[in-house]
This record gives structure tokens, sequence and C-alpha cells, in this order.
């Protein structure tokens, strides 16, 4: 069934008028016509996800019936957030999309000591607006219940206060652990509970400074391991969300 996001908010005695780019996708590219059904999620946080009847088409709007809502199905038990030490050239946009495919809630890009690429101004902007446009894009195209959030690039230290105060469990998967034994990671993943909220911290191309772990070790950050290989900045992300698509939905 073709799935919107809309503004739910908007509404009324189960009737919602949708306009736009998704009017235009519904009338113009997939041909829709009244009495078919369309899933539409709300573009807040919720995991609701609605079914909708083509009631008619205005000039530039679809009115719709709510026929039913059902909790979503396609939201990780947990929430992720994900803080990105700022990678080179377009590596972020391929973390965006895979990051949103793999269930990521939010993804704040971070520069981080190491980060080789500074953004400012116009370009920092255009950047960050970009990687939206490719969440909302992997969110459509994964069925997710929600668009994930984008964040505007923070400083490490801004990230590390943020996550404290977003996260019930801050961890930072650590090159220098590759492969350590004992390392704890397991049991660290197992402490996580559905509706909890997890930040994970990724290295860039040239990892972490090691004032940089003890920064976030004083934060009360935990250091984790993904295994005993390095792999790359934009492959560590995905590793970590891989590892909670084994803790919570596979059976
Ligand atoms: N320059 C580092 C080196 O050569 O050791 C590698 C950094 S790696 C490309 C980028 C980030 O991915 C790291 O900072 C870390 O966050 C994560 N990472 C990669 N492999 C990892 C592993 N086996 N265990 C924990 N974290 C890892």
């Amino acid at each position: 069934m073709t799935q919107v996001f809309a503004d739910l908010s908007a509404m009324q005695d189960g009737m919602l008028t949708i306009c736009g780019e998704d009017y235009n996708h519904i009338k113009n590219v997939l041909r829709m016509h009244p009495g078919e059904k369309l899933s539409v999620r709300g573009t807040d946080e919720s995991s609701s996800e609605y079914v909708f009847e083509i009631v008619s088409f205005s000039e530039n709007s679809v009115n719709c019936r709510m026929l039913s809502v059902k909790e979503s199905e396609t939201e990780l038990a947990a929430r992720v957030i994900l803080f990105q030490g700022l990678p080179k050239a377009d590596k972020m946009d391929f973390i965006v999309q895979k990051t949103v495919e793999m269930g990521v809630t939010e993804i704040v890009p971070v520069e981080m000591r190491r980060s080789i690429v500074k953004l400012t101004g116009d370009k920092r902007r255009k950047r960050v607006s970009r990687w939206q446009s490719i969440a909302e894009a992997a969110a459509k195209q994964s069925k997710r219940a929600m668009i994930p959030q984008v964040y505007d690039i923070l400083t490490y230290g801004e990230a590390l206060r943020y996550a404290a105060s977003a996260a019930d469990l801050v961890l930072v998967p650590y090159e220098a652990m590759a492969g350590e034994a004992g390392n704890g990671t397991r049991s660290l993943l197992e402490s996580l509970r559905p509706g909890q909220t997890a930040a994970v911290f990724v290295g860039p191309e040239g990892g972490f400074e090691e004032s940089e772990i003890e920064e976030a070790l004083a934060a009360g950050a935990k250091t984790i391991s993904l295994g005993r290989r390095i792999l790359r900045t934009e492959t560590a992300g995905l590793a970590f969300l891989a590892f909670l698509i084994y803790r919570f939905e596979l059976d």
C-alpha cells in the first residue's frame, strides 16, 4: 500500500486533506482515484500507521477519510541517536540513508578533533538540509513510522551534553577496543530495554583522540567494541544498529 507522511494534527473528524508534494505524488505520479486506500504516517514521532481512503480530489489537494489505525511494526524497540563524527566527502549521504533504513531515530553530525571536513555558513545549512531530505526518502522507502531528524552540526562537547540529557545509555565504539577480550559490549547491549534511548558516538576516519575518549568516560559514556576488525566510519553505525536488530527483532 502506498505510504505518505502527513501532519496528522490537521485531521478533523477522521478527515484529512493532503496538499503539496504528497498530493502531487498521489494524483499525478501514482494516479490514484477516489476509493483507493493509502497508508499515512504522522510527521511527528508517533509510531502509528493510519489507513485512509481517498474520498475526492480538489484543485491542489486530496481529501481522505480515516479507516483504521494500528501501532507500527517498523520501528526499533529502542531509540537510537547516532552521533556521527563528520566524515569526508559525501560519506554522510550514505550514512544517513543506511542508518535510517536500519532504524536510527536521530542523527547528529559532530565536529570531532580528527574530522577533516569543516562546514560553515550556507554550505553547512545546505548540507544539513540535504541530509534531512535523504532521511525522509529513506524513511519512506523502508516504510518507517517516522522520519528521523538530522540535527545541525554540534561540537563534541555539545554532543556529549545532549547525549547525557537525552539518552539512557551513552556508548562509544572505540577502535582501540577492537576484538578486546572481556570488552563488556554484549552485556551493555543486553541492558538496553525497549522504549529506552541509546546514544552511540562514531569517530571519523581518523578515529578518536585519547582526550575525546577520556571526556566521554567522564561524562558517563561507556566504550564498546564492534568486533575484531577495524570498520570504516560509514560502517560502524550500521554494525551497531545491526546488533540492535538482532537483539530486538530476530526470534
Ligand atoms: N583511524 C582508526 C584506526 O586506524 O584505528 C580507525 C577509526 S574507524 C575508521 C572510525 C570509527 O569507527 C572509530 O572511531 C570507531 O568509532 C568505529 N570503529 C571501527 N571499528 C571498530 C571496532 N572494531 N570496535 C569499536 N569501534 C570501531
